[in-house]
């Protein structure tokens, strides 16, 4: 149980909320969803069920400019995808309404002031910490005065920037957001769902806990750079006598080798180092979809990380593990060949194709087997032979023997170069007793190798992914330098490889998740066609 469940239980335990568990997942549209809000959907939503609760999706959607439909359709794509389905659908802009009477309420009940000053004088006045602000020259307004210009705001008769509407608090507190907040600014811009009705917006600070208010929402999860806000998140409802949700913070989850600021994010699309939000490299919901990672995994990961009280940086090899073990279980097995190099069997009939019996799934049986041809030439990988192979090295080298899977143990004899030194041909034997499956099969052989058949195999795209950044904290840079300077320049290599004939467009538009066997799991990109399959490598076999 982590800390947040204590305190619920504990609420739950002393009656402190007459409803069931009530959270929300609050995404502002001003992105895609990357890990770390998987993180805060997985805590949300699996809280609510885990108490029999609800969890709300609420769009945050209190700054104009930077927001978009796109956005949203995107975030509920993502949160369906991970598994979870919300309780109500609400945007903060349909609290507009309700929060401009709020706003008045606190200007007659003399807590909220008019400030004519600059955004500069403003941050001045503001002050540092360890000393006592200054008060803003308009701060003793009368009530009318506050009312009458704050409502001139609204029907639009001031410029973007010419007045804020501050709350009254304390000039003089050492916790900064103390200092005469402020709940409402003046922007001319269209909203994506207000369109021009309104002119001012309410700020995060005075538009959060009131719409949690409203909600009824128990339990604010947010994290922990929200910690110094809750005490004014408390003052707005203690202020306005509307329900009071209690705020926990968790730590975000942060990743080394990535990053996850949005805007970060938004750059690296903008500018073209990555091919879009979905980009398998990207840290995004939709880049871990098309890199293969499944819905499980990543609950898996979320679960596995857990829930600190404190900031810390989580290896990203962790995630790779909780996709591998997931994969494992789900994954159909197939074969392909990504360096290839010909294998010939001296001793194997010509024309001959038998058919090999080939396991799906060893991990589940009810995925049945498949028929792999298999006949004198094939390809294999060029790094399963070694011309010069010490001890360690078990695979194929001349007079060594290997097992071809799902067929026979062969001898490597010789081997046929081109003129520039490269082997072009590896020769051998084969032994027709050793057959998978027959008495002699239990031969030990050191190693088994994978293979495709010449003759019945065909080309297909595999796109092979590093780390995006090649540092493991990409926003420490030198000076002058920007995250975008620890860019990996080789974090996607493309490469044609050959896989079974047996993959067929439709059998790998369907199936999606493989695992090349020997090598690592793979996700048949949305890009492939009947002609060309493309593969994502979602991660390779071991670490
Ligand atoms: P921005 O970079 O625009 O401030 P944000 O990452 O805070 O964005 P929001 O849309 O405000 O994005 O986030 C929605 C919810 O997801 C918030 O409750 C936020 O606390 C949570 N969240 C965001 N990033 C993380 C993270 N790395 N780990 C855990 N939770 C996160
Ligand atoms: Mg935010």
């Amino acid at each position: 149980m982590n800390f947040i469940e204590q305190i619920i239980e504990e609420d739950i335990r002393n009656r402190k909320n007459e409803a069931k568990v009530h959270t929300r997942f609050p995404p502002e549209p001003n992105g895609y969803l990357h890990i770390g809000h998987a993180k805060s959907i997985c805590l949300n939503f699996g809280i609510a069920k885990k108490y029999g609760g609800k969890c709300n999706l609420r769009f945050d959607d209190t700054n104009p400019v930077k927001e978009d439909t796109e956005y949203v359709d995107s975030i509920k794509e993502d949160i369906r995808w991970l598994g979870f389905e919300w309780a109500e659908e609400h945007y903060a802009s349909d609290y507009f309404d309700q929060l401009y009477l709020w706003a008045e309420q606190l200007i007659s009940d003399g807590l909220a002031y008019v400030d004519d000053q600059t955004q500069e004088e403003i941050s001045k006045g503001r002050g540092v910490p360890t000393k006592p602000g200054d008060e803003s020259p308009y701060r003793n307004r009368s009530v009318e005065e506050n009312l009458d210009l704050f409502r001139r705001m609204r029907a639009g008769e001031f410029p973007d920037g010419s007045r804020v509407l501050r709350a009254k608090i304390d000039m003089a507190s050492p916790n900064m957001h103390f200092r005469d907040p402020i709940m409402y600014r003046i922007l001319h811009a269209d909203h994506h769902r207000t369109g021009d009705k309104w002119c001012i917006y309410p700020m995060y600070d005075f538009a959060h806990g009131q719409s949690d208010s409203i909600e009824g929402i128990t339990h604010s999860i947010c994290t922990l750079e929200f910690e110094v806000h809750r005490p004014l998140y408390d003052w707005f409802c203690e202020a306005l006598k509307i329900h009071h949700p209690q705020q926990i913070e968790f730590a975000r989850l942060n990743l080394n080798y990535t990053i996850m600021s949005k805007r970060k994010l938004l750059q690296l699309v903008k500018e073209n180092h990555v091919r879009g939000w979905d980009d398998p490299r990207m840290p995004t919901i939709c880049g871990l979809r098309r890199r293969g990672y499944t819905p499980q995994a990543v609950r898996n990961f979320a679960e596995t990380v857990g829930v600190a009280k404190r900031d810390n940086i989580i290896d990203v090899s962790l995630l790779e593990f909780c996709a591998r073990e997931d994969l494992n279980k789900t994954a159909i097995r197939t074969m392909a060949v990504i360096d290839p190099v010909k294998l010939v069997i001296d001793n194997y009939p010509d024309d001959l194709v038998e058919e090999m019996e080939a396991v799906n799934n060893p991990e589940d049986p009810s995925a049945g087997t498949r028929k792999i041809p298999f006949a004198k030439e094939l390809w294999i990988e060029r790094a399963d032979f070694r011309e010069n192979a010490d001890k360690k090295f078990y695979r194929l080298s001349i007079d060594r023997e290997v097992r071809l899977k799902y067929a026979y143990i062969i001898k490597c004899t010789h081997i046929v170069k081109d003129d520039s030194g490269e082997i072009v041909e590896i020769h051998c034997t084969y032994d027709p007793e050793t057959k998978t499956g027959m008495p002699q099969s239990n031969r030990k052989v050191k190693a088994t190798i994978h293979w495709v058949p010449v003759s019945h195999s065909k080309k297909a795209e595999v796109r092979l992914f590093d780390r995006l950044f090649s540092v493991p904290d990409p926003d420490s840079c030198d000076e002058g330098q920007t995250f975008l300077d620890n860019l990996n320049p080789d974090s996607l290599v493309v490469k044609d490889v050959f896989v079974e004939n047996g993959l067929t467009f439709e059998k790998a538009s369907s199936v999606k998740h493989f695992q090349f066997e020997r090598i690592g799991y793979f996700y048949c990109d949305p890009d492939s066609t009947e002609e060309t399959l493309v593969f994502n490598k979602t991660v390779s076999l071991k670490q």
